[in-house]
Protein backbone atom coordinates (compact mmCIF):
# COMPACT_ATOMS: atom_id res chain seq x y z
CA UNK A 1 0.00 0.00 0.00
CA UNK A 2 2.75 2.24 0.65
CA UNK A 3 3.39 2.84 -2.77
CA UNK A 4 0.13 3.86 -3.48
CA UNK A 5 -0.61 6.52 -1.05
CA UNK A 6 1.40 8.38 0.97
CA UNK A 7 1.12 8.16 5.09
CA UNK A 8 -0.46 11.93 5.70
CA UNK A 9 0.67 12.44 9.26
CA UNK A 10 -0.42 15.17 11.16
CA UNK A 11 2.74 17.51 10.28
CA UNK A 12 1.82 16.55 6.38
CA UNK A 13 -2.11 17.10 6.85
CA UNK A 14 -1.18 20.38 8.50
CA UNK A 15 1.00 21.18 5.67
CA UNK A 16 -1.36 20.37 2.82
CA UNK A 17 -4.32 22.13 4.60
CA UNK A 18 -1.92 25.06 5.10
CA UNK A 19 -1.38 25.18 1.04
CA UNK A 20 -4.09 23.33 -0.28
CA UNK A 21 -7.25 25.05 1.07
CA UNK A 22 -8.25 28.40 1.03
CA UNK A 23 -10.98 29.03 3.77
CA UNK A 24 -12.94 31.94 4.33
CA UNK A 25 -12.60 33.42 8.02
CA UNK A 26 -16.38 32.40 8.33
CA UNK A 27 -15.22 28.21 7.41
CA UNK A 28 -12.13 28.91 10.23
CA UNK A 29 -14.82 30.41 12.56
CA UNK A 30 -17.32 27.37 12.33
CA UNK A 31 -14.32 24.78 12.44
CA UNK A 32 -13.03 26.53 15.71
CA UNK A 33 -16.60 26.44 17.02
CA UNK A 34 -17.28 22.54 16.25
CA UNK A 35 -13.95 21.31 17.73
CA UNK A 36 -14.67 20.48 21.03
CA UNK A 37 -18.20 19.11 20.32
CA UNK A 38 -18.71 15.75 21.52
CA UNK A 39 -19.57 14.42 17.72
CA UNK A 40 -16.99 16.59 16.19
CA UNK A 41 -15.46 13.42 14.28
CA UNK A 42 -18.56 14.07 11.85
CA UNK A 43 -17.17 17.02 10.07
CA UNK A 44 -15.27 16.90 7.01
CA UNK A 45 -12.19 18.09 6.54
CA UNK A 46 -11.13 21.19 5.09
CA UNK A 47 -9.17 19.49 2.38
CA UNK A 48 -12.65 18.00 1.31
CA UNK A 49 -15.11 20.55 1.76
CA UNK A 50 -12.25 22.58 -0.81
CA UNK A 51 -12.84 19.71 -2.90
CA UNK A 52 -16.44 19.61 -2.81
CA UNK A 53 -16.23 23.61 -3.54
CA UNK A 54 -14.20 23.06 -6.39
CA UNK A 55 -16.36 20.29 -8.09
CA UNK A 56 -19.32 22.51 -7.69
CA UNK A 57 -17.55 25.15 -9.36
CA UNK A 58 -16.29 23.01 -12.19
CA UNK A 59 -19.39 21.38 -13.33
CA UNK A 60 -21.32 24.89 -12.78
CA UNK A 61 -23.70 23.60 -10.05
CA UNK A 62 -26.47 26.06 -9.17
CA UNK A 63 -29.30 23.34 -7.53
CA UNK A 64 -27.61 21.76 -4.68
CA UNK A 65 -28.55 19.05 -2.34
CA UNK A 66 -27.12 17.81 0.81
CA UNK A 67 -28.02 15.11 3.12
CA UNK A 68 -26.49 14.81 6.52
CA UNK A 69 -25.62 18.90 7.65
CA UNK A 70 -23.92 18.68 11.19
CA UNK A 71 -22.87 21.81 12.16
CA UNK A 72 -22.67 23.19 8.75
CA UNK A 73 -19.08 23.01 7.76
CA UNK A 74 -19.98 21.12 4.26
CA UNK A 75 -23.23 23.58 3.39
CA UNK A 76 -21.10 26.64 4.35
CA UNK A 77 -17.93 25.27 1.73
CA UNK A 78 -20.53 24.45 -1.01
CA UNK A 79 -22.46 27.45 -0.14
CA UNK A 80 -19.65 29.70 -0.78
CA UNK A 81 -19.20 28.07 -4.14
CA UNK A 82 -22.02 28.91 -5.77
CA UNK A 83 -23.22 31.38 -7.74
CA UNK A 84 -25.74 34.11 -6.30
CA UNK A 85 -28.84 32.55 -7.08
CA UNK A 86 -27.59 28.93 -5.95
CA UNK A 87 -29.07 26.59 -3.61
CA UNK A 88 -28.15 24.07 -1.21
CA UNK A 89 -31.37 22.07 -0.11
CA UNK A 90 -29.66 21.64 3.27
CA UNK A 91 -31.12 17.92 4.98
CA UNK A 92 -31.31 17.26 8.69
CA UNK A 93 -33.31 16.18 11.48
CA UNK A 94 -31.04 17.63 14.29
CA UNK A 95 -31.89 21.17 14.87
CA UNK A 96 -29.09 22.03 17.44
CA UNK A 97 -26.00 20.69 15.50
CA UNK A 98 -27.61 22.74 12.39
CA UNK A 99 -27.67 25.67 15.03
CA UNK A 100 -24.32 25.92 15.31
CA UNK A 101 -23.56 26.37 12.14
CA UNK A 102 -26.07 29.05 11.58
CA UNK A 103 -24.35 32.25 12.95
CA UNK A 104 -21.13 31.31 10.45
CA UNK A 105 -23.86 31.16 7.66
CA UNK A 106 -24.56 34.50 8.19
CA UNK A 107 -21.33 35.87 8.98
CA UNK A 108 -20.29 34.64 5.41
CA UNK A 109 -23.17 36.11 3.71
CA UNK A 110 -24.72 32.70 2.53
CA UNK A 111 -27.96 31.68 4.97
CA UNK A 112 -30.32 32.94 1.85
CA UNK A 113 -28.18 30.46 -0.39
CA UNK A 114 -29.06 27.57 2.07
CA UNK A 115 -32.66 26.10 2.45
CA UNK A 116 -32.00 24.07 5.47
CA UNK A 117 -34.76 21.18 6.15
CA UNK A 118 -35.44 19.40 9.39
CA UNK A 119 -36.98 16.77 8.73
CA UNK A 120 -36.03 12.49 7.56
CA UNK A 121 -33.80 13.18 4.48
CA UNK A 122 -36.02 10.93 2.54
CA UNK A 123 -39.10 12.88 3.09
CA UNK A 124 -37.58 15.85 2.00
CA UNK A 125 -36.37 14.84 -1.23
CA UNK A 126 -39.58 12.77 -2.12
CA UNK A 127 -41.25 15.27 -1.76
CA UNK A 128 -38.80 17.51 -4.24
CA UNK A 129 -39.67 14.51 -6.45
CA UNK A 130 -43.63 14.70 -6.06
CA UNK A 131 -42.93 18.66 -6.83
CA UNK A 132 -41.89 17.19 -10.46
CA UNK A 133 -37.92 18.39 -9.73
CA UNK A 134 -36.53 15.02 -10.57
CA UNK A 135 -33.72 16.34 -13.19
CA UNK A 136 -33.61 19.92 -11.82
CA UNK A 137 -30.39 19.39 -9.41
CA UNK A 138 -26.47 19.66 -10.56
CA UNK A 139 -24.79 18.14 -7.19
CA UNK A 140 -25.05 16.36 -4.03
CA UNK A 141 -23.43 15.62 -1.34
CA UNK A 142 -24.09 12.58 1.06
CA UNK A 143 -23.00 12.18 4.37
CA UNK A 144 -25.34 10.92 6.87
CA UNK A 145 -26.81 7.53 8.53
CA UNK A 146 -25.11 4.64 6.69
CA UNK A 147 -27.92 2.44 6.27
CA UNK A 148 -29.96 5.46 4.79
CA UNK A 149 -27.30 6.05 2.26
CA UNK A 150 -28.71 3.03 -0.95
CA UNK A 151 -32.10 5.26 -0.09
CA UNK A 152 -30.44 8.54 -0.28
CA UNK A 153 -27.99 7.72 -3.70
CA UNK A 154 -31.78 6.75 -5.02
CA UNK A 155 -33.47 9.36 -4.83
CA UNK A 156 -30.22 11.57 -5.84
CA UNK A 157 -30.19 9.55 -9.29
CA UNK A 158 -33.67 10.60 -9.86
CA UNK A 159 -33.01 14.41 -8.63
CA UNK A 160 -30.14 15.42 -10.43
CA UNK A 161 -29.82 15.97 -13.92
CA UNK A 162 -27.41 13.74 -16.76
CA UNK A 163 -24.06 15.28 -15.86
CA UNK A 164 -24.94 16.09 -12.31
CA UNK A 165 -22.48 14.26 -9.81
CA UNK A 166 -22.83 12.74 -6.38
CA UNK A 167 -20.45 12.03 -3.47
CA UNK A 168 -20.71 10.08 -0.98
CA UNK A 169 -18.46 10.10 2.54
CA UNK A 170 -16.93 7.28 4.29
CA UNK A 171 -17.66 4.95 1.93
CA UNK A 172 -14.13 3.35 3.32
CA UNK A 173 -15.33 3.32 7.35
CA UNK A 174 -11.70 3.52 8.69
CA UNK A 175 -10.81 0.56 6.80
CA UNK A 176 -13.40 -1.59 8.17
CA UNK A 177 -15.30 -2.32 4.62
CA UNK A 178 -12.74 -4.15 3.47
CA UNK A 179 -13.09 -6.64 5.71
CA UNK A 180 -16.06 -9.43 6.82
CA UNK A 181 -17.86 -7.76 9.39
CA UNK A 182 -21.29 -8.02 11.17
CA UNK A 183 -22.09 -4.37 11.65
CA UNK A 184 -25.04 -2.87 9.95
CA UNK A 185 -23.32 0.59 9.13
CA UNK A 186 -20.47 -1.54 7.71
CA UNK A 187 -22.24 -3.77 5.71
CA UNK A 188 -24.90 -1.20 4.15
CA UNK A 189 -21.47 0.59 2.78
CA UNK A 190 -20.04 -2.56 1.69
CA UNK A 191 -23.24 -3.27 -0.32
CA UNK A 192 -23.59 0.36 -2.04
CA UNK A 193 -19.83 0.21 -2.70
CA UNK A 194 -20.60 -3.01 -4.78
CA UNK A 195 -23.48 -1.87 -6.31
CA UNK A 196 -21.82 0.98 -7.53
CA UNK A 197 -18.98 -0.62 -8.96
CA UNK A 198 -21.01 -1.74 -11.83
CA UNK A 199 -23.83 0.76 -12.05
CA UNK A 200 -25.15 1.34 -15.17
CA UNK A 201 -26.58 4.73 -14.52
CA UNK A 202 -22.94 6.16 -13.54
CA UNK A 203 -19.39 6.93 -13.59
CA UNK A 204 -17.49 6.44 -10.82
CA UNK A 205 -14.21 7.16 -8.92
CA UNK A 206 -13.76 6.33 -5.14
CA UNK A 207 -11.21 8.26 -3.53
CA UNK A 208 -8.92 7.80 -0.44
CA UNK A 209 -9.67 11.41 0.98
CA UNK A 210 -11.38 11.69 4.70
CA UNK A 211 -12.63 8.51 5.44
CA UNK A 212 -13.38 7.55 1.86
CA UNK A 213 -15.51 9.59 -0.78
CA UNK A 214 -17.03 8.62 -4.25
CA UNK A 215 -17.51 10.75 -7.35
CA UNK A 216 -20.48 8.97 -8.78
CA UNK A 217 -21.88 11.21 -12.26
CA UNK A 218 -25.07 10.43 -13.52
CA UNK A 219 -25.19 9.41 -17.23
CA1 LIG B 1 -18.72 11.90 7.18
Amino acid sequence: MSDRYLNVDDTLYHYLVEHGVREHPAQIALRDATRSHPAAGMQIGPDQGALLALLVKVIGAKRTIEIGVFTGYSALSVALALPDDGVVLACDINEAYTAIGQPHWRAAGVTKKIDLRLAPALQTLDAELAAGRAGTYDFAFIDADKTGYDGYVERCLQLLRPGGLIAIDNVLWSGSVAKPSTSEDTRALQALNAKLKDDPRIDLVMLPIGDGLTLARKR
